[in-house]
């Protein structure tokens, strides 16, 4: 029987393409996508999904926007890239000017990076020179949360949660950090100021060494999908600033309206020293990051001849800086506010269901986010065929089943969406 194009396609994929996080002689299956619009996935063949991750939190506008479309295409016959040693153009600064206008008062400077890894890797770069520019020579250790998740590069790794990370893969090469226990207080609890207590324990007994402590504000996202108090957020602020201590926020995953605020240190009215953003930055379109910060920091770097050590080949690329604007154009528009109270009130209808269903060990909503936490690690192959039967895009991991779709997703479509969450309860399709 000779294959169809389709099938080749996915054979070739099978036997040389790596996806992520997978091996290469029992890879996860991969279906043929061909194409992507408004909140719709295609598959080949014609069966459409109703899409409830954007892509892992990028695309909030959905897929195939005129708009971004327009941006890309008109960006392209001017010029796609040029190096940004140098030379600067429009597009970025532009964005830089967009960007700086809706980020926590008092972030003034932009550093353009390729991805959210390299945005992490950059923060923590930014907050080791300002502290050796500081005079602070012993402050060579960064802080971070467990639970914490920040990238696949070796120190995003390294600031990740040293148990569900990749530390005991690479121990020995990894940077040592310090960690203090994941943030208890949930998300709408009560808070104990006691939750802060091993924080300024570390802080006291280690914070001369500590450059920055890092944290992902309010969602920690791949660590777990776990929403804490900003209280906490505030206090771990404060507790830092005590110490001379940077705060890098990394809100790669929750900026752009996805928790219910622009960016998520607006929960705590916390203005961060270093923040990185990437993934929703250009609507999902292309790779694109940066990291922003104030003045004190910048400066503080670029003191008695400074510079800042890093620049990548694609820095401040043109096509995607000029995505990137046409987002925060959207944005700007404002109808995420209300499309992601709308979105939360619907993923609150739809998983609280779940809740003591057998399997289920928590359910928890924060904005445009919906979490249903199983017992026990979940089977993902076996889970997301389950899905695509149902017209649904869901890619669960370890014991999340989890929904983030785009902003403009109906009431409908979230209907969709919950109910195969729902389903997959029944019998034991998860297991
Ligand atoms: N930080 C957070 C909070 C993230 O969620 C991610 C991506 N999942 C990253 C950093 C890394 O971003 P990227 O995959 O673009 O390198």
């Amino acid at each position: 029987m000779t294959k169809t194009r389709s099938e080749k396609l996915l054979a070739f994929d099978r036997e040389h393409l790596w996806h992520p996080y997978t091996s290469m002689t029992s890879p996860l299956t991969a279906r043929h996508v061909t194409g992507a619009k408004g909140c719709e996935i295609e598959l080949c063949g014609g069966r459409k999904l109703i899409d409830g991750m954007s892509s892992w939190w990028c695309a909030i506008h959905g897929y195939n926007h005129p708009a971004l479309n327009g941006a890309l295409a008109g960006q392209l016959g001017r010029m796609s890239h040029v190096m940004f040693g140098g030379l600067t153009h429009e597009p970025a600064v532009t964005l830089a000017r967009k960007l700086l206008a809706i980020v926590p008062e008092g972030l003034n400077h932009v550093f353009l990076a390729d991805s959210g890894s390299v945005a992490v890797e950059v923060a923590l770069k930014m907050a080791l020179q300002y502290q050796l520019a500081a005079g602070e020579k012993k402050r060579k250790r960064i802080l971070a949360l467990r639970g914490g998740y920040h990238g696949d590069t070796f120190g995003a790794m390294s600031v990740s949660d040293p148990e569900n990370g990749m530390h005991h893969l690479f121990a020995g090469t990894l940077q040592k950090q310090l960690f203090v226990p994941r943030p208890e207080c949930r998300f709408g609890g009560g808070f104990d100021p006691a939750h802060l207590e091993p924080l300024a324990k570390m802080l006291e007994e280690n914070g001369e060494e500590i450059a920055a402590l890092i944290l992902e504000p309010i969602v920690q996202g791949a660590g777990g999908m776990w929403f804490y108090h900003p209280e906490y957020l505030a206090g771990a602020k404060a507790l830092c600033e005590e110490r001379g201590v940077l705060l890098i926020a990394d809100e790669i995953a929750t900026g752009f309206g996805r928790t219910g605020k622009l960016f998520a240190c607006e929960w705590a009215g916390v203005t961060p020293d270093i923040m990185c953003v990437g993934k929703a930055l250009t609507g999902g379109y292309m790779t694109l990051s940066a990291a922003l910060t104030t003045t004190r920091v910048a400066h503080g770097i670029s003191q008695k001849g400074g510079v800042f050590m890093h620049g990548p080949t694609f820095m401040g690329n043109p096509l995607a800086c000029a995505v990137a604007g046409a987002s925060l154009d959207l944005i700007a528009e404002g109808s995420w506010k209300t499309q992601v109270a709308s979105i939360e009130k619907w993923l609150r209808e739809g998983l609280e269901p779940c809740r003591g269903m057998e399997g289920v060990k928590d359910v928890r909503v924060l904005g445009a986010i919906g979490v249903v936490e199983t017992d026990s690690p979940v089977n993902v192959e076996k889970l997301q065929t389950f899905f695509v039967e149902k017209s649904v895009w869901i890619r669960p991991f370890a014991n999340l089943i989890y929904l983030m779709p785009p902003y403009i997703v109906t009431e409908e479509e979230v209907g969709k969406l919950t109910e195969a969450v729902r389903e997959s309860f029944v019998g034991c399709v998860r297991l």
